[in-house]
């Protein structure tokens, strides 16, 4: 075999692969579904939420999380992604001690699919809930060494992505601030 044909297989090969992978990675994000469900609509916050941002805006809003998430984590240009066939955002109604919004497992146990639930004591703004559900996403999509990560630096880098979308809640402090690495 001469050395074109060499050239000549190894760039088959890689092009396979490429095509391979960026169809892969192309339907990875396709198929992910978003639903929205408004459990609070009998409250300020659920009426807000329907009012400033909605189901469509929500929907809108979790797909270009997912695309920045997918682009920050390099998910795209090759680093292992995870598999999340369907996130489910809840507006809740229930008195949630404190807690904005928090993300699990999908709780009937389907897998690669996930909640968001969304206290409607804390709906604002339209830029609010975007920061919120950015954070929200990222844990959706980052991984968490099979529940071993450090919880600070689970949250720092769901902050980070939300700090660099732009979207910095309006409590937080500025640089300097804070008395520990992992505070907020
Ligand atoms: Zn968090």
């Amino acid at each position: 075999m001469g050395a074109q044909a060499v050239s000549l297989a190894v760039s088959t090969l890689l092009f396979i692969t490429f095509t391979c992978c960026t169809d892969w990675q192309l339907m990875a994000l396709a198929d992910t579904e978003y639903v929205v469900i408004n459990n609070a609509l009998n409250e300020s916050g659920g009426q807000k939420f329907e009012s400033e941002v909605g189901e469509t805006k929500a929907q809108s809003i979790l797909t270009s999380a997912t695309q920045f998430i997918r682009n920050t984590f390099g998910y795209d240009a090759g680093n292992p992604s995870k598999v999340v066939d369907k996130v489910t955002l809840y507006v809740d109604d229930e008195p949630t001690q404190g807690v904005v919004a928090f993300t699990s497992s999908d709780v009937s146990g389907t897998p690669n699919a996930y909640e968001i639930h969304y206290s409607q004591n804390y709906v604002d703004s339209l830029n609010g809930v975007e920061g919120v559900l950015y954070h929200e996403m990222t844990h959706v999509w980052q991984w968490n060494g099979q529940g071993t990560a450090d919880g600070g630096l689970i949250e720092s880098i769901a902050d980070y992505v939300r700090l660099t979308a732009g979207l910095p809640a309006s409590g937080w402090g500025q640089p300097s601030e804070g008395n520990k690495w992992d505070d907020g």
